[in-house]
C-alpha cells in the first residue's frame, strides 16, 4: 500500500537540510490559547507526555514534530536530528531538552523563528507531521510591545499558510465566540477549508451543550469538529484501585486518559450520536486529512523540486563545470596527491641525492678541519717557528713522508672526521631533508589552506621519521666504525678524490674572493686599502719592536679596523688556497695515494667519500625505505581510519571555495534524490488510480 504521508515526510526530511522557498509540504499546525488543552491534545496523539510544562510561556520556538510509525519497534524513541541526538527513550529527558531549547530564547525576544525539530518513532503513533506554534496567544496579551506582537504574528502567519492544515483547539467550557484559535484560523483560512476544530474538555460541560458545540452551524468548518477528552480527571478508578492522577506517568497516564474518554463517550453515546468524538477518531481524521493534503501537494511539490533542481544544476555547471565533489573525495584527492608526491620523492630522492647531501655536509667539515689544522697563516711563519705548515716551503720539500709529526697530524685529523658523530649527523640531515620535502609537498596541495590537516600531515611525517631516528643513527655509527681505525684506499679512489679536492679548493677560492669583494664594496676600495696598509705597517713596527700605540689609529673606527683585519685574513686565505690548489692539482706528490701526508685535502676527501657511501647504504634501508613505506600508511590511519564523516566535512568546508562547491553538490544530490522519490510516489499513485485517468 502506498503510504503517502510517510513518503512525503521522508521527502520533507530530505529537503529539510537545504533552504528553499518554493517547496512546501503540508503539516498540521496546532494553535490554541493557553489552557485550551493544546499540549494534552498533542500528547494524546503521540500517546506520551513529552512537552515542557510551565506557567510561563514555555513554547518560544516552533516545534516541528514528526511522528513515524514503526510497527517493528518495541519502545517509543525520540530524536533531535539537528542535535545529533538519537534513540532517546527517556521522555523526561526529552521534555527537559525541549524546555532548555525553548528557554535558550531570552524572554525579551519572546520567540525565535528557528524551529526545534523532533522526531518520535513508535509502534503506536500514526505517520504525521505536526507543528506546535509558540506563544500564539501572546499576540493578544496586552503587555507585549507592538514590535514583538508583530514578530509573533509574522511567524504564526507563515505557518498558518496553505497548504498547511490548521488544528484549532478550543475548550468546551469556553464560548467558541471567544476562541482565539478559531479567530486566528479564520484570518488564515477564511472559508474554513483546511481547519479542523478540536473541542477539548468535553467532560467539563453538559453533554447536550457539548453536542451543540460540535454540530454548530455558526462557525462552519469543512473538515468539521472533533470533540475530545484529553486528560483524565485527577483521580480515576481502575481495576478497583484508586490511582492518583499525579502518580500516573507516561504510558500509564495515556491509558488512563483513553479509558476515561472511552468510558465517558460510551456513557453519553446517545448525546454524541453522529458527532465526531474521541482522540482515536481525531488521529484517524488527522491522518486522512494530511494524506489527502499531501496527495494534493504532490504535483506542485514535484514541479517546485524540478525547477529548484534545474536552477541548482545550472549553477553547478556554470560555477564548477559539473565537477563532482564530496568532502571525502576532496580529502582523498589531497591525501592521494601527497602519496603521489612521496612516490615521486622515492624516485628523485634516493641514494645519489642522499649521497650528494651528506657528502656536501662532510665536505664542509673537511674544509673546517683543514682550515683549523693545516691552513694556518703562512705569513706568521717568520714569527712563529713551530707553525704548522708553510705550504710554500712544503711544495719544495718532497720527502717528509717519514716525518712522524705529519703522520700523527693526518691521523688526528682523520680521527676528528670519523669520530664527529656521523650517525647522528647523517640521520639528522636526512630526516630534516625529508621533513622539508614533506612540507613542500603539503604546500603544493590544497591542504595548505587547512592549518589542522597540514599540521597532521607533518605530525605523521615526524612520527614515522622519529620512530626510526635513534636506531638508524646507531646503525650508521656502528657501520662506519672500522674507518675510525684504518682506511685503505685504492688508486681509483685517490684519483676521484683528487678531482674532488681540486673542485672543492676552486670553489673555496671563489667564495673567499666573493667575500673579499663584498667587503671591498661595503667599505670602499680606497678606504679598505688605507686601513690594510695601516695594519700592515703596524704589524711590521710590532715585529721590529717599534711601539705604535693604539692612539695612533689615524682616525680609523674600531669597526673599520676590524674590517681591515678581515680583509687581510681573506687575502691571506685566498693566497694560501690558490697555492694549495696548484699543488693538489699539479704537483707530483699529489698524484699518488702515497703522497697523502703532503696532500691532506685529497686524503680527507677520500675518507669523507667512504663514510658517505657506507652511511648512505644504511640510511637508505633503515630510514628512507621505511619512510616511503610507512608514511602513506600513517596518512591513511590519521585521515581515513580515525576521522568521522562530520570531521571530514568540517575539514573540507574550512576552505570557502570548497565549501561552496560541496554544498552545491549536496544540494543537487538532495534535490535529485527528492525528485526521484517524488516521481516514484507519483508513478505508484498513477497505477493505483488508473480508472480516474482512463475516464
Ligand atoms: P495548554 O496550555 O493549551 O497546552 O493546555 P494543557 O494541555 O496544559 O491543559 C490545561 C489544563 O487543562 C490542564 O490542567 C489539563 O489537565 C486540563 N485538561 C486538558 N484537557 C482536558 C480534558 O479533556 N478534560 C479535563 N477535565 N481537563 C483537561
Amino acid at each position: 500500500m502506498l503510504n503517502l504521508t510517510r513518503q512525503m515526510i521522508e521527502i520533507r526530511n530530505l529537503l529539510s537540510s537545504i533552504d528553499h522557498d518554493g517547496i512546501k509540504l503540508p503539516s498540521i499546525v496546532v494553535i490554541g490559547s493557553q489552557s485550551s488543552g493544546k499540549s494534552s491534545v498533542l500528547e494524546s496523539i503521540v500517546g506520551q507526555e513529552f512537552l515542557p510544562k510551565g506557567s510561563n510561556m514555555v513554547t518560544r520556538r516552533p516545534i516541528e514534530l514528526t511522528l513515524v510509525n514503526t510497527p517493528e519497534s518495541a519502545a517509543n524513541v525520540a530524536e533531535f536530528p539537528a542535535l545529533k541526538m538519537y534513540n532517546l527513550t527517556d521522555f523526561e529527558q526529552v521534555q527537559k531538552i525541549l524546555f532548555d531549547l525553548n528557554m535558550a530564547v531570552p524572554e525579551s525576544e519572546a520567540i525565535s523563528n528557528d524551529p526545534i525539530q523532533v522526531t518520535i518513532k513508535s509502534p503506536t503513533v500514526p505517520d504525521l507531521s505536526l507543528v506546535d506554534l509558540p506563544g500564539y496567544i501572546q499576540i493578544e496579551a496586552a503587555d507585549q510591545p507592538t514590535q514583538l506582537k508583530n514578530k509573533i504574528r509574522d511567524l504564526c502567519n507563515r505557518y498558518l499558510e496553505a497548504p498547511n492544515v490548521i488544528l484549532a483547539i478550543s475548550a468546551a467550557d469556553v464560548d467558541l465566540a471567544n476562541s482565539s484559535a478559531l479567530r486566528a484560523s479564520r484570518v488564515a483560512d477564511p472559508r474554513g477549508e483546511r481547519t479542523i476544530g478540536v473541542v477539548t474538555k468535553l467532560d467539563l460541560v453538559d453533554p447536550e451543550q457539548a453536542r451543540k458545540i460540535l454540530t454548530n452551524k455558526k462557525y462552519p468548518l469543512r473538515l468539521g469538529y472533533v470533540g475530545v477528552i484529553t486528560k483524565a480527571p485527577n483521580a480515576i478508578k481502575s481495576s478497583g484501585t484508586l490511582f492518583s492522577r499525579k502518580n500516573l506517568t507516561g504510558h500509564q497516564a495515556f491509558v488512563a486518559q483513553q479509558n476515561f474518554e472511552y468510558g465517558y463517550l460510551r456513557e453519553h453515546k446517545d448525546d454524541f450520536y453522529q458527532c465526531n468524538v474521541g482522540t482515536r477518531n481525531l488521529r484517524r481524521k488527522l491522518m486522512k486529512v494530511l494524506e489527502r493534503t499531501m496527495a494534493a501537494s504532490l504535483r506542485p511539490t514535484h514541479l517546485a523540486i524540478q525547477s529548484e533542481l534545474e536552477e541548482t544544476a545550472y549553477q553547478f555547471k556554470v560555477e564548477f563545470n559539473d565537477r563532482p565533489l564530496t568532502p571525502e573525495m576532496y580529502l582523498a584527492n589531497n591525501i592521494d596527491m601527497i602519496k603521489l608526491g612521496v612516490k615521486e620523492l622515492s624516485h628523485n630522492f634516493s641514494r645519489p641525492e642522499l649521497r650528494a647531501l651528506l657528502k656536501n655536509e662532510l665536505d664542509q667539515k673537511v674544509l673546517d678541519l683543514l682550515a683549523e689544522r693545516y691552513w694556518n697563516k703562512p705569513f706568521d711563519l717568520k714569527k712563529n717557528s713551530n707553525v704548522e705548515l708553510d705550504l710554500r716551503e712544503l711544495a719544495k720539500i718532497t720527502n717528509i713522508d717519514d716525518d712522524i709529526y705529519w703522520h700523527k697530524k693526518l691521523d688526528l685529523t682523520t680521527g676528528s672526521l670519523t669520530k664527529l658523530g656521523v650517525g647522528r649527523l647523517s640521520t639528522n640531515l636526512i630526516t630534516n631533508a625529508l621533513f622539508t620535502e614533506v612540507e613542500n609537498l603539503v604546500d603544493n596541495t590544497q591542504l595548505r589552506n587547512h592549518p589542522m590537516a597540514k599540521a597532521a600531515v607533518k605530525e605523521a611525517a615526524k612520527n614515522v621519521l622519529g620512530a626510526k631516528y635513534y636506531s638508524t643513527a646507531d646503525q650508521v655509527e656502528n657501520c662506519i666504525k672500522p674507518y675510525k681505525y684504518e682506511i685503505e684506499l685504492e688508486d681509483r679512489e685517490w684519483q676521484t678524490s683528487k678531482e674532488n679536492a681540486v673542485n672543492l679548493l676552486r670553489e673555496e677560492i671563489k667564495q673567499c674572493d666573493e667575500v673579499y669583494q663584498n667587503l671591498k664594496n661595503q667599505v670602499g676600495g680606497r678606504k679598505l686599502q688605507q686601513v690594510v696598509t695601516y695594519l700592515e705597517k703596524l704589524k711590521q713596527s710590532q715585529e721590529s719592536d717599534i711601539d705604535l700605540t693604539s692612539n695612533e689609529t689615524l682616525g680609523f673606527s674600531p669597526t673599520l679596523i676590524q674590517r681591515g683585519k678581515d680583509a687581510i685574513f681573506l687575502k691571506d686565505r685566498a693566497a694560501l688556497l690558490k697555492m694549495r690548489y696548484s699543488i693538489v692539482k699539479n704537483s707530483k706528490m699529489c698524484k699518488k695515494k702515497e703522497g697523502k701526508y703532503q696532500c691532506p685535502e685529497i686524503f680527507l676527501d677520500a675518507v669523507a667519500s667512504k663514510i658517505t657511501s657506507t652511511a648512505i647504504l644504511f640510511l637508505n634501508v633503515e630510514l628512507l625505505s621505511d619512510f616511503y613505506y610507512n608514511f602513506p600508511r600513517e596518512l591513511d590511519q590519521r585521515f581515513f581510519n580515525t576521522m568521522t564523516a562530520e570531521e571530514i566535512e568540517r575539514f573540507a568546508k574550512e576552505d570557502p571555495k570548497i565549501k561552496k562547491h560541496i554544498e552545491l553538490q549536496q544540494r543537487k544530490d538532495l534535490l535529485e534524490n527528492a525528485l526521484s522519490k517524488i516521481e516514484s510516489v507519483l508513478a505508484i499513485q498513477r497505477t493505483t488510480e488508473p480508472q480516474k485517468d482512463d475516464k
